[in-house]
């Protein structure tokens, strides 16, 4: 018996087993649809553009905003997010630093959200998108080929 090694490492996250995948669009911050368009204007910490997204896909062009304040429900997950790093770092730092005091925790925890409070917003964003939005692979090739085909 012949026993192949996978085409990537243990611990990391191979692309092309995540491709066409949910998790691909929102790791990547691309388009919910195409999986090839950015879906935000900017980097989650550049703070001036901080969540703002185009208003449709730049490859497959479809609409981001499916109605008014459709992104609203990005708060109940944006709540989950911060509840899961909160629950998290609090575990760590109990187990990692048990001497710690309370007022040093809430510190911690403190500087941990509002560092990330950039990163988890576009997350719940993203997250939000791909709940209502589903992978259409025949937009991804076709539209994104003709118009910004790889140079060769
Ligand atoms: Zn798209």
């Amino acid at each position: 018996m012949i026993l192949t090694a996978p085409p990537c490492g243990l611990l990391s996250l191979c692309a092309m087993h995540l491709k066409d995948t949910k998790l691909y669009s929102i790791l990547n911050f691309k388009c919910p649809v195409c999986h090839e368009g950015e879906f935000f204007q900017a980097h989650p910490y550049v703070l001036s553009k901080v969540g703002d997204l185009h208003a449709n896909c730049p490859v497959c062009h479809v609409k981001y905003e499916k109605e008014i304040g459709f992104y609203t429900g990005a708060m109940y997950v944006s709540y989950a997010i911060g509840v899961a790093v909160f629950a998290t770092v609090w575990v760590a730092m109990g187990v990692l630093f048990p001497e710690l005091g309370v007022g040093a925790q809430i510190t911690t925890i403190a500087l941990v959200m509002l560092a990330g409070s950039p990163l988890f917003y576009a997350l719940s964003k993203i997250i939000w998108a791909n709940l209502f939005f589903s992978f259409d692979k025949s937009r991804s090739c076709a539209v994104g080929r003709s118009t910004a085909g790889p140079v060769q």
